[in-house]
C-alpha cells in the first residue's frame, strides 16, 4: 500500500491493515466504550484496592475545549452560603485569626476563626472581619464634641480605621456637626484639645433613600474619603468609606452573602454548655458560619449542639463533623448540618491515627461521606492532608465542594506569630496541631487550671475530655517554610485548579462532580513505581519554584 505522496505509512506493530483514521472516534465508542481507567466508585472500593489517600491516585485527561480561565470554581460551602473559590484556613491558633479571615475572604475563599482564645477575644475577631469591608456601614463609630484628640487616637488604635463622624450626642441619629479623620489628627501633638479644633464641618452629605450606586457616585465626584448619609433634619444615619471602593475593585472575588456587602465571617467552636455563650457573642458578633469543632463529631453533644443551633439561631449556617463514614455523617444529617467536615488523621499535625487507633484515608473519606450527603444537599469540607494543587483537586473530585488548608496557609504573612530563622537558617513560621501538648496547655500557661479552663473561658476543648488526668496528643507542634502572603499563595492555588479542570476536560467545579459521578471522569490507580515516575527524579539538583 503506498499513499498518494508516494510514502509508505508506518506498520504499527501487530497491525496488519491500519484502520480509516477518520474512524478513529467511531471505533473507540464501539470497542472500548469510551472509556479508560476506573470510576470513582471502583476506584475508592476498599474490597478491592484497600483505604486509598490522594497521592494513590491520578485523574485521566479530557478534552480541553475552552480556556482555563473560562473554569468557574463557585462552590457551595453550606447549603446556603457559597463562594468563588474553594478555599478554606483551618480554625488552629496558628493559621487563622482575624487577619487570615480577612484575606481568605477578599480573595474568595474562608478563613475559619480558630477558638483557642476567650470568647471576647474571637468574637473581636469575628467584629474585625465583618467591619473590614462594607458598603453603608449602617453602625458606624461615632464620636461627641467633647471627644480628645487623644481619645480619637486611641479608637483609631482599638478599631484599625480613623474616620469618625461627629455629632451633638455622639451617638448616631443624632445631628451631624463634623467629621475627624487621620489626616485631622496626624501631626496633632495636643492629646487634650477637643476633636471641634481638628475636625472639618464643611461636609459633603447625601440624603437618605440614596441608593449604593448613587451614593458611591458622589463619594467619587466629592474626593473625600467619607460621605455621612443623614436623614432630612440633619441626623447621621449611615456612612460611606471610599477604600470600599478600592477593595470592591481589587476584590471581585470577595467572599460576601448576596445581600450584603461585608465579608463572610466564619468561626469554630465546641460543643460544651459554656460554648453556648461563646457562640452567643460571636453571632452578636456577626457571625455567618458555625463550624462545630471535634475530631469525631458523631456524639450526642454535637448533634444536641446542632439542634440547638438551628432552633436558636436560624439564620446561622453550621457545619458540623469530623466524619469520616457515612454513619457518621447520617446522624449529624438528620440533626439539620448545613455542612460536613471530613477527615479523620489526615492533617500534616496529626498522630490521631497512630495513638486512637481510629481515622480514614482522605480519599476513601471524603468519596463515601460526599456521595451520600450530596443526596440531602449538604456540601462537604475536605479537611487536612492537603500538600498541593493536586491534592487540592483529588478532593474536589471526590465530591467535596471545599478544601481546608492548615499547614499549607500556617507559614504565610496572614497567619498568626512571628517568622523565625531555623536551626538550618531558613526562615519559618510555628505550626501545632490543636491536639498537640503545645497547644492543649496553653491554658495552663494563661494562668488557668486545665479543669477550670475547660469548663471556662479559655478556649477549644477538641482534644480532651472534663475528666481527664493526663494529657494525650492527637498532634505535634512544629514549624513550616515561609510562603510569602497568601495574596499570590492562594490565586496560584486558584490559576492551578483552573488548568487541572482544564485537562480534565470540566468547565466548573459542579461539572467535575456530574462527570465523576456519572462515571464520565476517569481515574487510574498509581503503583509505588508510578508515584515515583510522577516526581522529580533523575536530576542532580533542581529547583522546585512553585509560581512567579
Ligand atoms: P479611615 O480613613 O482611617 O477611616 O480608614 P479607611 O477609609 O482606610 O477604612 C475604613 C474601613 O473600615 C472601610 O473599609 C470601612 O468600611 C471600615 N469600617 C467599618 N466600620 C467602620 C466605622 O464605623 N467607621 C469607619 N470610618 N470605617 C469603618
Ligand atoms: P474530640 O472528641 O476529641 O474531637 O473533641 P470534643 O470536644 O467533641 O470532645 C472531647 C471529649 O469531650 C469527648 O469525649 C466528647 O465526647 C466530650 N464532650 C464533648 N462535648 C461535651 C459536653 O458538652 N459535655 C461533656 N460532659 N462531654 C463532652
Ligand atoms: P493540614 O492542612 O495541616 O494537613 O491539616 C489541617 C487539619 O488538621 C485541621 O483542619 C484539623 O482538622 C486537623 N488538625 C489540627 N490539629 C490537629 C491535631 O492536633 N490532631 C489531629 N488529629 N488533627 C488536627
Amino acid at each position: 500500500m503506498s499513499t498518494t505522496n508516494g510514502v509508505a505509512p508506518v506498520h504499527v506493530s501487530g497491525t496488519n491493515s491500519p484502520l480509516d483514521h477518520t474512524k478513529a472516534m467511531e471505533i473507540l465508542q464501539k470497542d472500548y466504550a469510551g472509556k479508560d481507567g476506573l470510576d470513582a466508585e471502583t476506584l475508592v472500593d476498599s474490597k478491592l484496592h484497600g483505604g486509598l489517600t490522594y497521592n494513590d491516585f491520578l485523574i485521566l485527561p479530557g478534552y480541553i475545549g475552552f480556556p482555563a480561565s473560562e473554569v468557574s470554581l463557585d462552590t457551595p460551602v453550606t447549603k446556603r452560603v457559597s463562594i468563588k473559590t474553594p478555599f478554606l484556613s483551618s480554625p488552629m491558633d496558628t493559621v487563622t485569626e482575624h487577619s487570615m479571615a480577612i484575606h481568605m475572604a477578599l480573595l474568595g475563599g474562608l478563613g475559619v476563626i480558630h477558638h483557642n482564645c476567650s470568647p471576647d477575644e474571637q468574637a473581636e475577631m469575628v467584629r474585625k472581619v465583618k467591619r473590614y469591608e462594607n458598603g453603608f456601614i449602617l453602625d458606624p463609630v461615632v464620636i461627641s464634641e467633647g471627644t480628645t484628640v487623644g481619645e480619637v487616637k486611641a479608637l483609631r488604635e482599638k478599631w484599625g480605621f480613623g474616620g469618625f463622624p461627629v455629632t451633638e450626642n455622639g451617638t448616631l441619629r443624632s445631628k451631624l456637626i463634623g467629621i475627624v479623620t487621620n489626616r485631622d489628627i496626624q501631626f496633632h501633638d495636643e492629646l487634650d484639645a477637643p476633636v471641634t479644633k481638628v475636625m472639618s464641618t464643611d461636609l459633603e452629605t447625601a440624603e437618605t433613600g440614596v441608593n449604593l450606586q448613587e451614593a458611591n457616585d458622589i463619594l467619587r465626584r466629592s474626593k473625600k474619603g467619607k460621605l455621612p448619609i443623614v436623614d432630612s433634619e440633619g441626623n447621621l444615619v449611615a456612612l460611606l468609606s471610599r477604600s470600599d471602593l478600592t477593595k470592591n475593585l481589587h476584590f471581585p472575588l470577595a467572599s460576601k452573602l448576596p445581600d450584603s456587602k461585608q465579608l463572610i465571617a466564619a468561626a469554630a467552636i465546641g460543643t460544651r454548655p459554656d460554648d453556648k455563650i461563646r457562640l452567643e457573642k460571636l453571632v452578636s458578633a456577626g457571625l455567618d458560619i458555625a463550624i462545630l469543632d471535634s475530631s469525631q463529631g458523631n456524639s450526642i453533644y454535637q448533634i444536641q449542639m446542632v439542634e440547638y443551633i438551628k432552633k436558636t439561631y436560624p439564620d446561622l449556617d453550621v457545619v458540623a463533623g469530623n466524619v469520616v463514614t457515612r454513619s457518621q455523617a447520617a446522624r449529624l444529617i438528620a440533626a439539620g448540618a448545613d455542612g460536613l467536615r471530613i477527615g479523620m488523621g489526615s492533617g500534616s499535625a496529626c498522630i490521631t491515627q497512630e495513638v486512637m487507633a481510629v481515622g480514614r484515608p482522605q480519599a476513601a473519606a471524603i468519596w463515601n461521606v460526599s456521595q451520600f450527603a450530596a443526596r440531602f444537599g449538604v456540601p462537604c469540607i475536605a479537611d487536612g492532608g492537603i500538600q498541593n494543587v493536586g491534592h487540592i483537586v483529588k478532593g474536589l473530585a471526590l465530591g467535596a465542594t471545599t478544601v481546608m488548608m492548615g499547614g499549607l496557609l500556617a507559614g504565610t504573612t496572614e497567619s498568626p506569630g512571628q517568622y523565625y530563622v531555623s536551626r538550618e537558617g531558613q526562615l519559618v513560621k510555628a505550626y501545632r496541631g490543636m491536639g498537640s501538648i503545645d497547644a492543649m496547655e496553653d491554658k495552663k500557661a494563661a494562668g488557668a487550671d486545665l479543669k477550670d479552663a475547660k469548663a471556662a473561658n479559655a478556649g477549644t476543648a477538641r482534644y480532651f475530655s472534663e475528666g481527664d488526668r493526663l494529657l494525650v496528643a492527637q498532634g505535634v507542634s512544629g514549624s513550616v517554610l515561609d510562603r510569602g502572603s497568601i495574596t499570590k499563595f492562594v490565586p496560584y492555588l486558584m490559576a492551578g485548579v483552573q488548568h487541572s479542570l482544564q485537562d480534565i476536560g470540566t468547565k466548573s467545579l459542579a461539572a467535575l462532580r456530574e462527570d465523576v459521578r456519572t462515571g464520565d471522569v476517569r481515574f487510574e490507580l498509581r503503583t509505588v513505581s508510578a508515584q515515583a515516575e510522577g516526581n522529580v527524579h533523575g536530576l542532580h539538583t533542581f529547583d522546585k519554584k512553585l509560581y512567579s
